[in-house]
């Protein structure tokens, strides 16, 4: 019995010809789903991707504050004012500055990096304060364009099989993980991961994803890295870099919970489709997906559901002849990336991150989602918030299924295999 495999310079040549075969991990879910029979023949490529908060972003930036000579060495930088970290560089004398900032640093309640990070990628002009180790102060501003060197990488990203979070306790609690304190005992639940779209999932035993593999990062050609932190054979997570030049603004930006501003990112992997044991790990379904749901205080696992339970429609909408015009909008007051515009009666599509937020915040019903309930332990548990956006993820494993099929994007083997 011949056994069926091909190569990914196999697969490049096809793209080069024009001939690959790419499918969306949505197109394959479907797929399956309807019964039909995807075989190894059918397809070269499968577009995975995720969109979510991903505390572990974060940028370098290199770029020139002033003239040559006018101070020694930076000791402090704020970008609308948002905290960097100086260095490691000191750039000694050129008037130049190395900094990283961090996703999750902020500059108040509602403005941090992730916010910062959209902001340079949509072209606006940034203000930028300098305090020097001689005790100058040199007030500037700058653009992306301005800013030769500036790359988004991440220190975890893209974790398989995240969290879904309930606060058993009485009273509430403020979490990264919700976009108003978590109530309790079991009021809601809260959870993240893009379930049967996301890369890890599409290949858990790693076995086309590595060290080099090429991928979209917020829309920019970028790599993986490596592993990232925290990650472990049952829960990977990669590390990786691109360059913010190409970024797309509705694939990143901020994401205020009540413990502070996230930063949301977004990365599409190509799952090149090596042998009949790729395909069949490609084809698992969100049934197939567990999801732990923790209690929110320590992260002990309490119960185990799938993402089956609580990914029903991806797109939120709105029904602006259902708004009644509150004094006070308590969507405005709750969505986390402001993309509700009350006085206009109109979502920013762009921003909106399809939480979910809104649907039980409106008191008039303009916002539906199919948000679903989960059945913990007897009780029934409405799921109120989604902190990963499987919409934006669908979006970009078009984009990069696109790119590919326009020869604009070829696969890399990778060099190393990832390490545990
Ligand atoms: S809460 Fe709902 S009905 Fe009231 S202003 Fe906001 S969107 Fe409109
Ligand atoms: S789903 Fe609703 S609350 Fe969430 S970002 Fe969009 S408009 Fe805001």
């Amino acid at each position: 019995m011949s056994v069926k495999r091909r190569t990914i310079s196999e697969i490049n040549e096809k793209i080069r010809g024009g001939e690959a075969v790419v499918m969306t991990a949505r197109e394959l879910c479907d797929a399956v789903r309807g019964g039909e029979d995807v075989r190894f023949e059918d397809v070269d490529i499968v577009t995975a991707a995720t969109c979510g908060v991903m505390s572990g972003t974060f940028a370098v930036l290199s770029f020139r504050v002033a003239e040559p000579n006018t101070f020694e060495r930076a000791s402090r930088v704020f970008l609308n004012g948002v905290p960097a970290f100086v260095g490691p560089c000191p750039n000694e004398r050129l008037g130049v500055v190395d900094v990283m900032v961090y996703g999750t640093a902020h500059r108040d309640r509602k403005y941090g990096g992730g916010h910062l990070f959209r902001d340079l990628v949509l072209r606006r002009e940034v203000s930028v304060e300098v305090e020097t180790k001689e005790g100058k102060r040199i007030e500037t501003t700058v653009t992306l364009d301005e800013i030769p060197f500036a790359k988004l990488c991440s220190t975890r990203n893209a974790f398989r099989n995240y969290l879904a979070f309930v606060n058993p306790k009485e009273g509430a609690v403020p979490t990264i993980f919700s976009v108003k304190e978590l109530e309790g005992p079991f009021k809601e639940l809260t959870f993240s991961g893009c379930g049967e779209l996301n890369p890890l999932e599409k290949d858990p035993t790693l076995e086309t994803i590595g060290v080099g593999t090429r991928i979209l990062m917020s829309g920019a050609p970028g790599f993986i890295i490596g592993r990232g932190t925290r990650s472990t054979p049952e829960k990977p997570n990669l590390m990786g870099i691109a360059d913010m030049h190409e970024m797309l603004p509705e694939f990143l930006g901020g994401f205020v919970t009540p413990a502070g501003p996230e930063v949301v990112n977004s990365w599409a992997v190509p799952i090149p489709i090596l042998n009949e044991r790729v395909l069949e790990n490609a084809k698992r379904l969100d049934s197939e997906i567990k999801l732990v749901v923790a209690d929110v205080h320590g992260r002990e696992p309490i119960f185990e559901i799938t993402y089956a339970d609580v990914w029903k429609r991806a797109k939120v909408t709105f029904d602006a002849s259902k708004c009644i015009s509150c004094d006070v909008c308590e969507v405005s007051e709750v969505c986390p990336t402001g993309a509700f515009d009350a006085a206009r009666k109109k979502v920013n599509e762009v921003l909106c991150f399809n939480c979910g937020a809104c649907v039980r915040s409106c008191v008039a019903g303009a916002f539906s989602a199919e948000l679903g309930k989960v059945v913990l332990g007897g009780r029934e548990v409405p799921v109120t918030a989604r902190q990963s956006d499987r919409h934006k993820a669908e979006k970009l494993a078009e984009l990069l299924k696109r790119r590919i099929l326009e020869g604009s994007f070829t696969l890399s083997a990778p060099v190393e295999r990832l390490k545990f």
